[in-house]
């Protein structure tokens, strides 16, 4: 059985010796939060244990797109005219609960659903209960919440652990302007829900963009100190579909944190050991916390553990990184567990040290956030 296509459409973003399974000097500025195994990385690729790379990192958190449709169209996303993946190209729900499987059986703890718009996928709530039933640790969805309110509490039943919404915005105009459909008081209102069912504490995604959001930083930040959800400020990343990222339209997160601190003072948690990419910060007077995910100006790479399954079943180690290794193929010729653990496990020891986005090598990767799943 072959080990599945490896599609490597474009020169990877950091030199790598592809005839050697030993690291290469890297390319690419060391990382902040660097691993201090990465001198200690194994020669040859393990065929048993957890999902290794080359820098010693083991891959416990599996994201997986159920769909790279979207109700929406944010315009740090998606294009108006988006092309969507022909339906037949999906994984079926037994494809996914397979593949989930077999992670699962390497090491894999932690699931995220996400697209694409997961919840415009039908029968989202029967492929919950059917990955709960793996028995994974947590299975968290991240959602634009248009459709959430109504599916919160089966979603809850179903074993749904968690719930990230995306939200730009707490002024109605602008909500509408930078995710061009839906309304702030539908999502506000899903977030009641989504307590209400249980799925708490919840986390609010904010994108800010440079002369279009950045002045709600503060509105956010008095929105987690009153309601107790955790806001999380992202950097608009080399990731939109119509290629109009620029590093002059970014909010960095040190900024953020300026602002915020400048107004209630903010203290960092301590979380040793730390693999999510959210710096969190709670405020000293005891309200609340927020999170800065600054993915741009302050990489993370050195402690990433995740792992993508597009919707269109490829394994794609990293968002900036064009390797994709495609399952979807294998799946459908009768493939072995096995042949998935291969791909699974040559995905992983193919990955780069970084994303290596500040540096002049960069290309932007060919897929953009909503066809590789956010
Ligand atoms: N549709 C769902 C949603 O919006 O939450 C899930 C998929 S979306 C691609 C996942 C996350 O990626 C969202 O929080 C969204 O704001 C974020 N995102 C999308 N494009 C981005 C970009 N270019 N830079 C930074 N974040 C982005
Ligand atoms: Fe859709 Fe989410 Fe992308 Fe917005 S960020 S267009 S809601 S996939």
């Amino acid at each position: 059985m072959s080990d599945g296509a490896i599609s490597q459409t474009r020169e990877p973003h950091a030199e790598r010796d592809a005839s050697s399974t030993t690291p290469v000097a890297l390319s690419v500025k060391p990382h902040r939060r660097a691993s201090s195994a990465l001198s200690t990385s194994p020669p040859i690729m393990p065929d048993s244990g957890p999902l290794l790379d080359t820098y010693g990192r083991v891959h416990s958190d599996l994201r997986i797109s159920i769909t790279d449709r979207c109700n929406l169209r944010c315009v740090y996303c998606m294009s108006e005219d988006m092309q969507f993946q022909p339906r037949e190209q999906l994984l079926s729900f037994d494809e996914l609960e397979r593949v989930a499987r077999v992670a699962r059986d390497l090491g894999v703890t932690s699931i995220r659903l996400t697209g694409g718009e997961p919840l415009v996928r039908r029968g989202v709530v029967e492929l919950v209960a059917r990955l709960a039933a793996l028995d994974f640790e947590d299975i968290a969805l991240t959602t634009n919440a248009t459709r959430l309110a109504p599916l919160a509490a089966p979603l809850k039943a179903a074993g749904l652990t968690r719930v990230n919404i995306s939200c730009d915005s707490l002024r109605p105009e602008r909500f509408a302007s930078i995710r061009r459909r839906g309304d702030l008081a539908t999502v506000l209102a899903a977030m009641d829900e989504a307590e209400s069912a249980g799925l708490s504490p919840l986390k609010v995604n904010v994108v800010l963009l440079r002369g279009i959001n950045d002045d709600e930083i503060l509105d956010f930040a008095r929105f987690a100190r009153e309601t107790g959800r955790l806001v999380r400020f992202i950097e608009f990343m080399p990731l939109d579909a119509q290629g109009e990222w620029d590093r002059e339209r970014l909010v960095p997160g040190r900024e953020v944190f300026d602002v915020v601190n400048a107004a209630w003072r903010i203290e960092p948690i301590d979380e040793p050991g730390r693999v999510a990419p959210a710096e969190r910060f709670r405020f000293a007077d005891g309200r609340g916390e927020i999170g800065l995910i600054s993915t741009v100006t302050e990489p993370f790479c050195g402690t990433c553990n995740r792992l993508r399954l597009t919707a269109d079943g490829s394994i794609r180690n990293c968002l900036f990184s064009d390797d994709e290794h495609s399952l979807r193929r294998l799946l459908r010729e009768g493939c072995e567990d096995a042949d998935i653990e291969r791909v699974l496990r040559r995905a992983v020891w193919a990955k780069f040290p970084g994303h290596a986005i500040n540096e002049p090598e960069f290309l932007r990767p060919h897929r953009s956030m909503s066809m590789i799943g956010g």
